[in-house]
């Protein structure tokens, strides 16, 4: 899955362009840098892959997120729906805002469930934010369509699904704003990055001046530009940004192979009675960096993984025992162990995740298992992997 499987000598060239000049940031210096802005070219190259009007690029997924709430006005007081099935960030950046995380439930999409967002809705909510999770999307639009009616913001978390899209348009560029990661574990790296996407000029201005201590880069002399809010600093560099521009022209190439990869494995366990496939509202959309499915039980799944791994296949997940991705495992937000005192008004306002339950996610997440898919394998490699891992599930389930 990570893009960095096939860096060749296009990343190479790319960051010999930014050590030829020495010029590491991406602003000023303009004389010195010899016409490269590497920042600028991968943020053209992602309006033009994406097909959106703006693009920021950031030093990471996170700090994406975070700018991008901020840009959306959203603070404290303000609710964000997302799911407990994400990866950590998702809230993190929610926290860093000082609004509250509302977590509510997924459905077999392994994404926000429409029905569960309506009813999580309160005066106080602001915007949703579904997570593409694992390469493929969320309902987007009937998630839209809440967010019209109810005058909500959406911002698409498209962190782990570059590259797939929904109907002919790319995830991350249906909402109000999108965000997408480029850490050493997507589909695209820069090593570290991130990016928001939107159409809206006035929102990409605020988001464009937060990530950079508020500057409105109006100038060619950093010292003499304007403040007009506080920012931040998520700064991406040039020698991140060269990586990125190697990389992006390869996305198609990379979601092709995946898709290849993933349809190989998807062929061979599509007869196992035991396995049923993770719902994909645009099946076509898939960006396929992972092959997720269920198990009949909990009991089925934990035993399966334990065998997948046993006969030597990497990239397995059974999320539910994940530290990282899932609520259950969550205990740092469980028991609030925050490394500084919080707002008042979020530490009054969070929901008590120690006793919220999630049955619902619960029931699907306990027998889901994913697969990664790897860009690097041969033919062969991946016609012995799809058998071997017909040949263990059954095993692990004939039982
Ligand atoms: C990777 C990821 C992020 C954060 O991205 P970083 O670049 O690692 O900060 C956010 N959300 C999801 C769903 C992710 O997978």
């Amino acid at each position: 899955m990570p893009g960095f499987e096939l860096f060749d000598h296009v990343e190479r060239n790319q960051l010999r362009d930014v050590m030829d000049t020495g010029i590491l940031m991406r602003y000023g210096f303009n004389s010195l840098r010899k016409g490269h802005w590497k920042a600028k070219e991968m943020e053209a190259a992602i309006v033009r892959t994406v097909g959106v009007r703006h693009a920021l690029l950031l030093s990471s997924g996170t700090a994406a997120l975070t700018t991008a709430l901020a840009a959306l006005g959203v603070g404290a007081g303000d609710e964000v729906i997302l799911p407990p099935f994400t990866f950590v960030a998702s809230f993190e950046s929610i926290l860093a805002t000082g609004a509250v995380p509302v977590m509510t439930d997924i459905d077999e999409t392994l994404c926000l469930d429409p029905q569960a967002v309506r009813r999580a809705i309160t005066p106080r909510t602001k915007v949703v934010m579904p997570v593409h999770m694992c390469g493929a999307m969320a309902q987007v639009d009937e998630l839209q369509a809440i967010c019209r009616t109810h005058g909500l913001f959406l911002l698409e978390d498209a962190c782990q699904a570059f590259g797939a899209s929904f109907h002919g348009k790319m995830l991350g560029s249906i909402g109000d704003a999108g965000c997408y990661s480029f850490d050493f574990n997507k589909i695209v790296t820069c090593g570290e990055g991130g990016a928001v996407v939107t159409n809206d000029m006035a929102l990409y201005e605020r988001a464009d001046r937060y990530h950079d201590h508020g500057h409105d880069h109006s100038n060619d002399d950093r010292g003499a530009e304007g403040h007009p809010f506080i920012g931040y600093n998520y700064r991406i560099s040039e020698l991140h940004a060269a990586i990125g521009c190697g990389q992006i022209g390869k996305l198609e190439q990379f979601v092709a192979i995946h898709r290849k990869n993933k349809q190989t494995l998807k062929e061979a366990i599509a007869g196992v009675p035991a396995v049923t496939f993770r719902r994909l509202p645009d099946p076509a959309g898939d960006s396929a960096t992972f092959l997720t499915f269920f198990m009949p039980t909990e009991a089925d799944a934990r035993r399966t993984t334990t065998a997948l791994k046993a006969a030597g296949i990497d990239g397995v997940f059974h999320w539910y025992d994940n530290n990282w991705h899932y609520i259950r495992k969550w205990e740092h937000l469980k028991t609030r162990a925050f490394a500084h005192p919080l707002y008042k008004s979020l530490r009054d306002a969070m929901p008590d995740y120690a006793t919220v339950e999630f049955p619902q996610s619960d029931a699907i997440i306990s027998r889901t298992i994913s697969i990664a898919i790897k860009m690097g394998w041969t033919e062969e490699e991946v016609q012995a992997r799809a058998a071997l891992i017909k040949r263990t599930i059954d095993s692990s389930t004939a039982q």
